[in-house]
């Protein structure tokens, strides 16, 4: 028996997850979080040091912590925040800070170019935004002398965190990606899931400074050079952070649909084979490439989910835990008091469907009775009720009707949070007995990758904790309330 190593690379931190190779059990994780970088307003930053130092910590301490040895690891799946951009000499050094997904230093690059949307639309499925890789890496390339020598003497290699981690502990020797993380970059063409000369060219990219794309499942290297893990460990499974989590969700069927509750949101529908473009406002992405044959999901974004709960927490001092406003915003005295107050949590914007990143938040419909009960309350019906516009554009953009969803992340424990959602959405909502779906697809992928699991056997290692349905109860209350919330999306954000 042995375990696979799961890397969870995210935005704030590193978690190492140990899975049982056999029985595909969830043993152990450990987290370690670094710094972030705000140089200036709008710019976000990580140092890769920072970052590879956290996967140095957390493998010996989940290994230590579960009792394993490092020789029971028989093969590593990493999964990554996306977009985040790196660039590394040959020798694996940082040439730069990378620069983060949330980072909007191309704000004006894109401006520029918005007579290009289309090509973007079409080739990638994305719209040039300063989110994704590409105009970072074009950014980099114009504006940092490290990259701007290392390009002139061949010693500059890019990559996104997945890529510059697999270099890293297959000791400088394999450069390479895969389509979850690579449709991200703008340069990635969405039926080849290869990179487009044109696109490379629009951003002056060099080829041979990219990694190779590789199916999401197969051997990406080996580890080699190591303190502490021994030589030969094979590197078999990569995905975005998202594409993952739907992959631990067994969302590998045509019309899976998952919904992970964090920071923020992401929603993300597996369409199947066929590249499909949004009507509605959803990105479309690549969830995986196996055997050459890419599967394509259509992907929604709420900047704003559980970072409501911490303003509240942090700015208003509601609560000293975000786990206490499931229990504020059930001691409401009635839904009458709070039927009237809307709380719109876009602190940073409008994402999908709407993209309007100049919106504020608001809090409307306060009377004197309304106190920290009611406005609790009108947040966790903020989150639900902007999930439930993702889930409303995925079925436009589907022509389906989506009878049930599953979701995870951190916000999830929330019952009364789900109950709102089911109850938004008329749609059933499906809580995984492992949330740490995104650790756990990673760790699906590399034993997929290693050769010991199929895909049909994915179904039975998933199994339900909770399910929530639509209450009877709360449905007249939630009707007016949806109705409140669309007519105040347009006559604050949309006129
Ligand atoms: P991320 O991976 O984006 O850091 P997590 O999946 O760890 O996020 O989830 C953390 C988020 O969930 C925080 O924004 C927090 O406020 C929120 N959260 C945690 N517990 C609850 C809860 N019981 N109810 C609502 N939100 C919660």
């Amino acid at each position: 028996m042995g375990f696979i190593l799961a890397i969870d690379q995210g935005t704030t931190g590193t978690t190492a997850a140990l899975i049982n190779d056999e029985s595909l059990e969830f043993v152990s994780k450990v987290n370690h979080e670094f710094p972030q970088i705000y140089p200036e307003p709008g710019l976000v930053e990580h140092n890769l040091n920072d970052i590879w130092s956290t996967v140095e910590k957390t493998i010996p301490e989940v290994l230590k912590k579960a009792n394993v040895s490092p020789e029971d690891i028989s093969s590593i799946g990493i999964t990554n925040q996306r977009e985040t951009t790196c660039a590394f000499a040959k020798n694996g050094t940082p040439l730069a800070n990378a620069i983060v997904w949330q980072d909007k230093r191309t704000h004006e690059f894109c401006l520029k170019n918005k007579d290009k949307e289309d090509m973007f639309k079409n080739k990638t499925g994305l719209p040039l935004d300063p989110y994704f890789s590409g105009t970072k890496i074009h950014w980099l390339l114009n504006n940092n002398d490290n990259v701007k020598e290392a390009l002139s003497k061949d010693n500059l290699l890019f990559g996104t965190i997945d890529t510059f981690l697999l270099y890293k502990l297959s000791g400088n020797s394999s450069h390479a990606t895969e389509p979850s993380n690579a449709s991200r970059t703008l340069l990635m063409e969405l039926n080849s899931t290869d990179w487009d000369s044109e696109l490379l060219s629009f951003f002056n990219i060099d080829k041979k400074c990219l990694p190779e794309i590789k199916d999401s499942f197969c051997e990406f290297g080996k580890t080699s050079g190591l303190s502490f893990l021994p030589d030969g460990i094979p590197i078999t499974g990569i995905l975005g952070d998202q594409q993952s989590a739907l992959f631990g969700q067994a969302g590998h069927h045509k019309g899976s649909i998952k919904c992970t509750y964090g920071t923020g949101s992401f929603m993300l529908l597996n369409i199947g084979d066929e590249v499909q473009y949004s009507k509605n406002g959803l990105l479309t992405t690549v969830g995986y490439r196996h055997n050459g044959k890419a599967s394509y999901a259509l992907e929604g974004s709420c900047f704003i989910a559980g970072a409501a709960v911490q303003w509240l927490r942090d700015n208003l001092q509601f609560f000293a835990d975000s786990s206490e406003i499931e229990a504020q915003a059930s001691s409401i005295k009635s839904l009458d008091n709070a039927k009237n107050i809307l709380f719109l949590p876009f602190f940073s914007g409008l994402g999908s469907p709407y993209w309007k990143p100049e919106g504020k938040a608001a809090i409307l419909g306060l009377s004197r009775d309304s106190g920290k009960a009611e406005i609790s309350h009108a947040c966790l019906e903020g989150i639900s009720l902007s999930i439930n516009d993702l889930l409303i554009a995925m079925k436009n953009d589907s022509g389906e009707n989506i009878p049930e969803m599953r979701v995870d992340g951190g916000a999830v424990v929330n019952n009364l949070l789900m109950n709102l959602q089911a109850t938004f959405s008329k749609t059933k909502i499906i809580r995984p007995l492992v949330i740490e779906t995104t650790a756990y697809g990673a760790a699906l992928a590399a034993a997929i990758g290693q050769g010991i699991l199929n895909f049909d056997q994915i179904d039975s290692l998933w199994k339900e904790e909770a399910t929530f349905e639509s209450k009877a109860d709360l449905e007249t209350y939630c009707e007016s309330k949806s109705n409140l919330w669309n007519d105040y999306i347009n006559r604050l954000y949309l006129k």
